[in-house]
């Protein structure tokens, strides 16, 4: 189990990272964002650029278990052999060899 993060003391973190590089650090805040756990609570004023670096964070974010979703319903809960938690689906290079044999022999079947 990994230790609990404070979710205040990371906003105020990444407020402090992106904050030095504001080219236009005088104007007001465009918001206010409330952060409220077990662990503590803080209030920011956060400027406009703030919030971009947020957008950009969030675009070049690439979350591990992201494996890409099932073909065949959907799903993003492919586990680290490709298949689906939802219907079964085994995806990958073995997973299309296992399809194509399945289709094979329901051919063959029919
Ligand atoms: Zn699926």
């Amino acid at each position: 189990m990994s230790t609990p993060i404070d979710p205040a003391a990371v906003v105020a973190a990444f407020i402090d990272a992106v904050a030095p590089y504001d080219p236009r650090p005088e104007d007001a805040p465009v918001a206010l964002i409330g952060v409220r756990t077990a662990l503590g609570e803080g209030t920011f004023a956060v400027s406009d650029h703030v919030i971009r670096a947020m957008c950009k964070a969030l675009a070049a974010y690439r979350d591990p278990e992201d494996r890409g979703s099932c073909v065949d319903c959907g799903s993003r809960h492919l586990d680290e052999n490709l298949h689906c938690r939802e219907c079964g689906r085994l995806h990958g290079i073995l997973g299309e060899v296992i399809a194509q044999h399945a289709r094979r022999v329901a051919a063959e079947d029919a």
